[in-house]
């Protein structure tokens, strides 16, 4: 096992992200140990943990090897390193597929084959109807595949009341320890230690598994796009981390959703949202991740070259909602889904920044970011950088969607329903600039007609100015 030192390096990655990687990797390690296994580890503070390479290259010296057998990597240029490293040391390398996913590369690529159009409603059907997942006699579980209808409330101007907290774990002894590594090797990483609670192990993981199920299940469907303000987790899980580290599995995180559904405790439209995340989206991506790779890393579809914020890495901004969720990202290193997409990459959607540099502050943003989840995330959902794989149209908003979704304009010095002049919010100006610079590009674009109908009726002069 190798603590590699440039994974936090070549992206400066938030220092709980890194705490959090390599505290799982030692209580594993432990663990193995514990069951008797010889472990080869090596610590990030060690002159070999360099990188993937330095690392190989002496381990293959010291056990003399001539094969090394390994799980295929999540990473594809992870993958591409180990790999050209055996060939240079004349190694045989032996890849096994990796049995966390509910969906092999290779079963992904035949339903890739037979489509014309990879559409993610189309994908969760076929993976519904092909795990046996809230299905009742061959149809969908409370008559619907979808209650996607039903999970877009906002909470209205009482708020969202009392939120059961998450479970807290204390750093034990092995956490403390690798806190202390981070910060004396990355002290200019971005992000606080400060609030780390994240799971490091099995056991915290099912810890909070079972408590989301019991407590925040319930109002996660109704509420899973809404946001307000100093309430960075809500009805959310915060469970992507445990099931990316594979604390859990996917299954059965699916499956004690689904428990809560058939015993009456959490309702179709909470159990079947969730069910969606993971089933759906979370298999899709790295689908598509793994079938498009390396081409995808490079795909700019709008062409788009600005420089990403310097605020993104300090919160230092007038945007009130901007402000909330990269504080959250800078403190936590966690923001729920919706203020990734319809907040951050969203601005930088408007802005034009370049897919890349989006990508690159993702992957070191959160605690949860894998590149095989994150990129298509990032330039194929919310970036359209993919032109339209991931996502049927550009999730281009207004300030007003934000107005609606969370209380973050009540303290704002912009308004969200002006978009030119002193007072214009930033946000609802750049989402008609987009659309003016897009326009053409969008007009064969079915599900934008509406959005450019209403571009198309705005006055010559409000467009030019
Ligand atoms: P919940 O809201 O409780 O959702 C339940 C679970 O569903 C998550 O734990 C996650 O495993 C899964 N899930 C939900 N949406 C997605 C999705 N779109 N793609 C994949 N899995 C999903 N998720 C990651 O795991 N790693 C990433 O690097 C990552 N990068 C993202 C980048 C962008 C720009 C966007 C818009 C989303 C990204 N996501 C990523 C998806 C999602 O935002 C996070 O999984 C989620 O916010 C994590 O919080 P949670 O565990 O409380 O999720
Ligand atoms: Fe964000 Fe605009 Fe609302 Fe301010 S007015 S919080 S910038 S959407």
């Amino acid at each position: 096992m190798l603590e590699a030192r440039n994974e936090s390096e070549r992206i400066p990655s938030h220092k709980a992200r890194t705490t959090l990687f390599l505290s799982a990797m030692r209580h594993h390690a432990a663990w193995l140990e514990a069951q008797g296994y010889r472990v080869d580890y090596t610590r990030i503070d060690r002159k070999e943990a360099a990188s993937f390479t330095t690392a190989l290259e002496a381990a293959i010296e010291r056990h003399s090897a001539a094969e090394l057998c390994m799980v295929a990597a999540g990473e594809h240029g992870v993958q591409q390193e180990i790999a050209s490293t055996c060939e240079g040391c004349s190694v045989n390398i032996e890849v096994l597929p990796d049995g966390h996913f509910l969906c092999s590369i290779d079963a992904f690529r035949s339903w890739r084959d037979s489509r014309k159009t990879l559409v993610m409603e189309h994908f969760y059907r076929h993976m519904r109807q092909q795990h046996a997942v809230l299905m009742e006699d061959g149809k969908p579980a409370g008559g619907s595949w979808n209650f996607d209808r039903d999970n877009r409330k906002p909470f209205g101007r009482q708020g969202p009341g009392m939120v059961p907290d998450w479970p807290r774990f204390e750093p034990d002894a092995t956490t403390q320890a690798v806190m202390q590594d981070v910060s004396r090797l990355f002290p200019d990483n971005p992000g606080s230690l400060e609030d780390f609670n994240w799971l490091v192990t099995r056991e915290q993981a099912l810890v909070q598994l079972d408590d989301f199920i019991a407590n925040r299940l319930p109002a996660f469907g109704p509420f899973q796009d809404a946001m307000w303000d100093s309430e960075p987790f809500l009805h959310h899980s915060g469970l992507a981390s445990a099931l990316n580290l594979k604390l859990l599995s996917p299954r059965e995180v699916i499956d004690a959703a689904v428990a809560a559904y058939a015993s009456g405790d959490a309702p179709i439209a909470s159990v079947e949202g969730f069910v969606r995340q993971i089933l759906g989206w979370r298999e899709y991506a790295r689908g598509i991740y793994q079938a498009r790779m390396p081409e995808y890393a490079e795909l700019n579809a709008l062409d788009a070259e600005q420089d990403l914020p310097a605020f993104f890495w300090t919160a230092d901004t007038d945007m009130v909602c901007l402000r909330e969720v990269l504080a959250q990202t800078l403190r936590y290193g966690y923001a729920h889904h919706i203020q990734r997409l319809m907040i951050t990459v969203l601005f930088c959607l408007l802005l034009g920044v370049r897919p890349q540099r989006v990508h690159a502050w993702y992957l070191a943003a959160y605690v949860d970011a894998v590149e095989w989840a994150e990129l298509p995330n990032t330039l194929g959902m919310s970036q359209y950088a993919d032109d339209g794989i991931m996502a049927s149209k550009p999730y281009a908003a207004s300030g007003k969607y934000i107005q609606r979704m969370s209380n973050y304009c009540n303290e704002c010095r912009y308004r969200p329903d002006v978009s030119v002049g002193a007072n214009a919010c930033p946000i609802s100006l750049l989402y008609w600039d987009f659309l003016l610079r897009h326009r053409k590009q969008l007009s064969q674009n079915p599900r934008m007609q509406m959005q450019l109908r209403n571009l198309e009726r705005m006055d010559r002069s409000r467009k030019k100015n």
